[in-house]
């Protein structure tokens, strides 16, 4: 478990929170060497979130992109409609292991508080969930689907009024309320240990992919793609391939990709500093001031990053690259009408990158694509723009 990817990662907290973030790493020491603690995450992933996700051949995308087979992750078919499940279900069985009796969360896309929600609900612990009003408002059904759980959900009404502030607020309740309270971190970011946690879960999504490809072609895909916000699904999808020859691509939102637009690709347009608890990528200014950050699908909208991309990044083992709003937009579209999937907007920049490159690439070679979440959340975004034809 390490703390430290590189230069990256560490432990940047103030001192009242080095207790509670030592017991968690204790915890999750005994936990992960647990048998029945395993048992249980892996009996609840499958009968309640639905786990083993389908590997599936997009057929009738591939024929029309004419290049490398395409195929899909369906984390999206996951209990709540996107891979946060794995994270939420894997730490509120850690709050329970720790006797908490309250869970807080931050959420962007709003996809996490609904995942922790659902896990309050059914481990009973309370829980609250901090949000970004300007997310509240461009996610509204997930905010609704929160209340209905049980959960309570918090505006946060300062700054840019996303994730990033959403992190804060949880984080000063967690000094004020450290006895008490767990922090359900949903991304592999901040201090340590939470980025090694978060990829544990996740890893779940790169270990399926191993097993389904082995058993469905007897090969390695040749590339895998997955979108990066926090880098959670990303992480989640590598990890158990870093030491295969597989190549691996992460995708970022470049916004809406005007030329001073850094849109929210902290890997492909940040430099390394100390955000919330770590140090890694930050999209920030000369004098080290976080910028404003800008994406189509608010689970991307961070301006930091887990600490293990930016290692990766930095190694050459994983490539990073990003793509607009327009160019996601316009992958949700085409997949929604040669599939019949409509997906979140988060991993259609994944998929829009997958559909660039698949096009270059011989009819042999294979491409899995991490579908990260569902559409539905994203209606009424997609709506506000025109589709083509
Ligand atoms: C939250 C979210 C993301 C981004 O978070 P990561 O931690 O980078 O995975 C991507 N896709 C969906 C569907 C999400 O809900």
């Amino acid at each position: 478990m390490p703390e430290w990817y590189g230069p990256f990662g560490g432990t940047f907290v103030p001192e009242t929170l080095v207790p509670a973030l030592q017991e968690l790493e204790s915890a999750w020491r005994s936990a992960r060497k647990d048998p029945a603690f395993k048992r249980e995450f892996q009996r609840l992933a499958r009968e309640w979130g639905g786990r083993p996700t389908p590997l599936y051949f997009a057929e009738n995308l591939t024929r029309e992109v004419g290049g490398a087979q395409i195929y899909l992750k369906r984390e999206d078919l996951v209990h709540g409609g996107a891979h946060k499940f794995n994270n939420a279900l894997g730490q509120g069985l850690l709050a329970k292991r720790l006797g908490k009796t309250r869970l807080i969360a931050e959420t962007g896309a709003g996809q996490h508080g609904v995942a922790t929600a659902m896990v309050g609900a059914k481990l009973a612990l309370r829980t609250e969930v901090y949000m970004g009003a300007v997310d509240m408002e461009r996610q509204k059904p997930n905010v609704q689907r929160m209340r209905l759980l049980g959960a309570t959900v918090r505006p946060v009404d300062h700054g840019g009024k996303t994730l990033k502030e959403a992190i804060n607020e949880a984080f000063r309740d967690w000094i004020t309320n450290v006895q008490s309270t767990y922090y359900l971190l949903g991304s592999a970011v901040g201090p340590h240990p939470f980025p090694s946690i978060v990829c544990e879960f996740q890893s779940v999504i790169g270990r399926e992919i191993l097993q389904q490809a082995r058993s469905a072609w007897k090969a390695l895909p040749d590339l895998v793609v997955a979108c990066v916000g926090g880098g959670s699904n990303a992480i989640g999808t590598f990890h158990p391939l870093l030491k295969t020859p597989a190549k691996l691509l992460g995708v970022e939102a470049a916004g809406s990709g005007a030329p001073q637009a850094v849109g929210s690709a902290s890997l492909t347009k940040g430099r390394p500093g100390v955000l919330q608890g770590m140090r890694t990528y930050l999209l920030q200014d000369a004098e080290g001031q976080i910028l404003e950050t800008d994406s189509i699908a608010a689970g991307l909208d961070y301006a930091g990053v887990g600490p293990e991309h930016a290692y990766l990044k930095e190694t050459g083992r994983v490539e990073y690259t990003s793509a607009t709003d327009t160019q996601a937009l316009e992958a949700f579209h085409r997949l929604a009408r040669t599939e019949g999937i409509l997906p979140a907007l988060e991993p259609s920049h994944a998929l829009a990158e997958a559909i660039r490159r698949a096009a270059t690439m011989p009819k042999e070679a294979r491409i899995v694509v991490t579908l990260s979440g569902r559409g539905d959340k994203d209606l009424e975004v997609v709506g506000q723009h025109a589709s083509p034809g």
